[in-house]
């Protein structure tokens, strides 16, 4: 199938875009393009107008300080992945980035397209959920920050009002001492996954987060208290995550879930 004909718009900033998407309620905002196309294409969206944001420069503004790091809302997986652009984990993003897809896929897709469209499976959904990330917002009437958990409200489903885009993440800086794991269990490498599992831990903020992803829903975030070892979660010890996540899929679904979860923390602590 071909989409149903659209206008088609290249906003030069972000003021501009929020206006369009104000003015005309069947429109839709392209980054990527690497999920709205083949939406489009299965006539799944029949919008009026694309609002291509995928060349706006604020968008792909990046940006640090001592507490953190900036990404703007159209930087590409690939580009997180090379890394080109400030990393506050160390190189813990340009881990995760690596695991999305292909190659091809990850030059169009950006982080701000993953996080806007919230697909559970989304690998930047899980890792950013585990950092502690706020995203940035603008509307047609102003911006604003949310946290990501509560920027996310359900399976492909958002905060963001019709005229809003999202605009940056904000990703806290963790110290050199901080370790972090993530695992992506799924059929076929470069596929979305059917389980992930994600373990941040920082001793000298007192992080240590455990994130169960890909579960149907929003990522199920776990803050592991001060006395939990800083170890390789046994079996039984991912399992009672998952219940203190109030995790609720089937037998099989959970022993997927905890495999991710201790791998993930193998990879964390790691010798
Ligand atoms: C074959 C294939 C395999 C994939 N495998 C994986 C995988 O393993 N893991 C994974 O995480 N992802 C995977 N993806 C998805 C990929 O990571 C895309 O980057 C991501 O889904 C969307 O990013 P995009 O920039 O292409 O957004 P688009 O496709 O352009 O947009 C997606 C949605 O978000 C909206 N949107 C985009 N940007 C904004 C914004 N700034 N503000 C508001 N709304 C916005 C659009 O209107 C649309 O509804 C895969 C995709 C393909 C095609």
């Amino acid at each position: 199938m071909k989409p149903v004909a659209f206008a088609y718009a290249r906003p030069a900033s972000v003021g501009e875009a929020a206006q369009m998407l104000a003015a005309e309620p069947g429109a839709k905002v392209l980054a990527g393009g690497q999920t709205l196309g083949p939406i489009l294409n299965l006539r799944l969206a029949q919008p009026a107008l694309l609002i291509d944001i995928a060349r706006i420069p604020e968008l792909a503004a990046v940006g640090e300080d001592a507490d953190g790091a900036t990404i703007g809302a159209t930087v590409t997986h690939a580009a997180i992945e090379d890394g080109r652009v400030p990393d506050p984990t160390g190189g813990f993003l340009a881990r995760v980035a690596r695991g999305i897809a292909y190659r091809a896929v990850r030059t169009r897709g950006t982080i701000g397209g993953s996080l806007a469209h919230a697909d559970p499976a989304a690998d930047w959904l899980s890792c950013l959920s585990a950092l502690g990330t706020q995203v940035y917002i603008t509307g047609a009437t102003g911006t604003r920050t949310l946290e990501l958990d509560t920027f996310v409200r359900g399976t492909m489903e958002t905060a963001l009002a019709k005229d809003e885009l999202l605009t940056a993440v904000r990703i806290p800086r963790f110290s050199p001492r901080a370790r972090f794991g993530f695992h992506k269990i799924c059929r076929k490498a470069g596929e979305f996954a059917e389980a992930i599992g994600v373990v941040a831990y920082d001793p000298e903020s007192a992080i240590y987060r455990a994130v169960a992803g890909a579960t149907n829903g929003r990522p199920l975030v776990l803050a592991l208290r001060a006395g939990v070892a800083a170890k390789p979660f046994t079996v039984a010890e991912a399992e009672h995550m998952l219940q203190s996540m109030r995790y609720a899929g089937d037998a099989y679904e959970r022993q997927l879930h905890a495999a991710a979860l201790r791998r993930a923390s193998e990879l964390a602590f790691a010798p």
